[in-house]
């Protein structure tokens, strides 16, 4: 590791230290709110299921000890209110939704007995966004002294999680939640679909797990706060929070392949990442018979699940450590946005926060956290694929460069004979189809050697750029031109035929005879023989070129310094006519 990565390890721990000590600090319980723990000041019973409500006053109550046997009847819950002084306690908030009917008593000093009930699948208006029941006392002249809770079928006691609150900050505190629970909802869905989009724009594995890992979280989300019931009310109760543990479970799961994918096989032994993955599976099938559990320990259950959770983020800490140090990008992005999740994660296993974040427990944080994830996520995705996308925008211009200079004559910057032929090719194929005629010349410089032999190279060289700076003033949207060798030059016309193509053609060599090299050569004078190949209609180059090289041999032979014409036309069925002009 690089001087730089480990001080940006020691930067982004020091970072979630920090976070996980806010969060810590936040886990303090808010002012006013004081939970009930039944070790603490409520006092229990049990009762079979047919016992009455109203039964309520003369139950005798036992304190201090655990519940037990209550599964498969009723327990009865007790608090005093004068056991709690300086609370103001007007209304019983209660998280846990898995019995079949509970009823709430509040009880006045005058020993009037309000009674509220709830049974699974109708809450009524007792039902609040972030998993909640709220029982309000009824507004009575005389002071309450004591609230008590009868539930039925109740799965585990030491999930309950009561509290008592004045009824302004209930509904103060129920506000805040659902805003919070809202925003991490949407946030988690707009970056689900996101990772979506930029997996299949990206084709990318770890991105699709990501996606899924956003929605498990939506719908755990959802249905762990209730917001569902909106729509399901059907659904409250034991239905819901067996979906939740199962959806926790397979969130873990789903975490854990899209984090050690993304790594890749280079960066991690396959024994770690399969291991790894494991485990993570493992926790997602365990949720499926800690969903169906009807009664017995969940707690125990939930301990044992915690620890293997734990065991499951160190796991993938250790595969994104070391990804990390061999280089992997992916494993750092991972990394530093699974940091603050998976120390919430680690803090709600081995702290106790359940009666902390407005009497949401550790489910807030890790929603929140779990939205922070996926959203940093999105963005280092977003990051790397736009550096990417830089690379990949200079890697085409180098190889745009590369193929330029690979079709350019490096000594004159004229195009080479392969550049000539990617240009003349579609330039011959229309004129073919619009019957027009085509010519090619060829430019050849008169004995060009003696030049070399009698100045040397460079100045031969310098001779050919000089001729190749006049014959490139004739490109234009009539006329190609190309150097295709040596000091043969290359000019392909459409659409000049006849008289106008010896002219043209003429021109050429008298312009290049005109063309002034004293400086260079003193009085030697540079000529060039021109052959020129009219077809109509146009043929193509290979055949084009065939014609003007015999052209140019022509006047070669017929002396140097002159241009020989030859025109190829329809001819039947035969090879074309052939009519020779020499002029000069
Ligand atoms: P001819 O009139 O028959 O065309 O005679 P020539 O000497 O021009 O033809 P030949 O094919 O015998 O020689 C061509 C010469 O062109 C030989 C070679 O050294 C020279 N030549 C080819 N390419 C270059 C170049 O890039 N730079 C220089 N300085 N000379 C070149
Ligand atoms: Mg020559
Ligand atoms: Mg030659």
């Amino acid at each position: 590791m690089t001087f730089a990565q480990s001080h940006s390890v020691r930067r982004w721990g020091a970072m979630l230290f920090a976070l996980a000590c806010v969060i810590a600090a936040c886990v303090a319980r808010p002012a006013g709110a004081m939970p009930l723990r039944d070790d603490a000041v409520f006092c229990h019973a049990e009762t079979s299921l047919s016992v009455a409500d109203g039964e309520l006053t003369s139950l005798a109550f036992s304190c201090g000890d655990e519940p037990v046997g209550y599964q498969r009847a009723s327990l009865w819950l007790r608090a005093s209110i004068d056991r709690l002084p300086g609370v103001q306690a007007q209304a019983i908030a209660v998280r846990y939704t898995r019995f079949e009917r509970l009823a709430v008593a509040f009880v006045y000093a005058d020993g009037a007995v309000r009674w509220q009930r709830v049974r699974r699948g109708d809450y009524g208006a007792h039902w609040r966004v972030g998993g909640q029941l709220l029982f309000e006392a009824p507004d009575r002249s005389a002071p309450l002294v004591a609230v008590a809770m009868r539930f039925d079928r109740l799965t585990d006691h030491s999930l309950l999680h009561p509290r008592l609150i004045s009824a302004d900050e209930a509904g103060l505190q129920a506000a805040g939640m659902a805003a919070m629970i809202g925003a991490s909802l949407t946030l988690l869905l707009v970056s689900g679909i996101y990772s979506l989009s930029l997996a299949v724009a990206a084709r990318c594995q770890y991105l699709v797990w990501q996606a899924a890992w956003s929605g498990v979280m939506i719908v755990w989300g959802a249905l762990w706060s209730q917001i569902h019931l909106a729509i399901l009310p059907a659904a409250a109760g034991t239905p819901s929070a067996r979906a939740a543990t199962l959806l926790a479970c397979l969130a873990i799961a789903v975490a854990t392949a899209s984090a050690v994918t993304a790594i890749g096989r280079d960066h991690i032994s396959r024994g770690l990442q399969s291991a790894t993955l494991v485990l993570g599976f493992g926790i997602g099938l365990a949720g499926i018979p800690l969903a169906l559990t009807q009664s017995g320990d969940l707690g125990l259950w939930g301990q044992i699940l915690g620890v293997a959770i734990i065991v499951d983020l160190l796991a993938v800490a250790l595969c994104l450590g070391r990804g990390w140090r061999r280089g992997s990008v992916e494993a750092r992005d991972f990394a530093l946005a699974w940091g603050l999740p998976m120390a919430m994660l680690a803090l709600v296993h081995v702290v106790d926060v359940e009666d902390g974040f407005w009497g949401a427990g550790s489910k807030l944080p890790v929603l929140v956290a779990a939205t922070w994830q996926a959203l940093w996520l999105s963005a280092a995705a977003t990051r790397r694929l736009s550096h990417l996308r830089v690379e990949r925008d200079h890697a085409r211009a180098a190889e745009a460069h590369a193929q330029a200079l690979a079709r350019r004559d490096p000594l004159t910057g004229l195009a080479n004979r392969r550049g000539f032929v990617e240009r003349v090719t579609p330039l011959l194929a229309e004129a073919r189809a619009g019957d027009l005629p085509a010519a090619l010349l060829l430019v050849d410089i008169d004995r060009f050697k003696s030049v070399n032999d009698g100045h040397g190279h460079e100045v031969g060289d310098e001779v050919l750029c000089r001729i190749a700076r006049r014959i490139d003033r004739w490109e234009g949207p009539m006329c190609t031109v190309a150097r295709l060798g040596g000091e043969e030059f290359g000019l392909l016309t459409v659409g000049m035929e006849g008289i106008m193509l010896d002219r043209f053609a003429e021109s050429i060599r008298r312009e290049i005879a005109a063309c002034d090299h004293r400086d260079i050569i003193g009085d030697r004078r540079v000529t060039a023989s021109v052959g020129v190949a009219e077809a109509k209609p146009a043929v193509d180059f290979q055949q084009l070129y065939r014609f003007a090289d015999a052209a140019l041999y022509e006047a070669k032979r017929a002396g140097r310094d002159r241009v020989d014409v030859q025109r190829y036309g329809r001819g039947g069925n035969g090879p074309p006519d052939r009519d020779v002009a020499l002029l000069n």
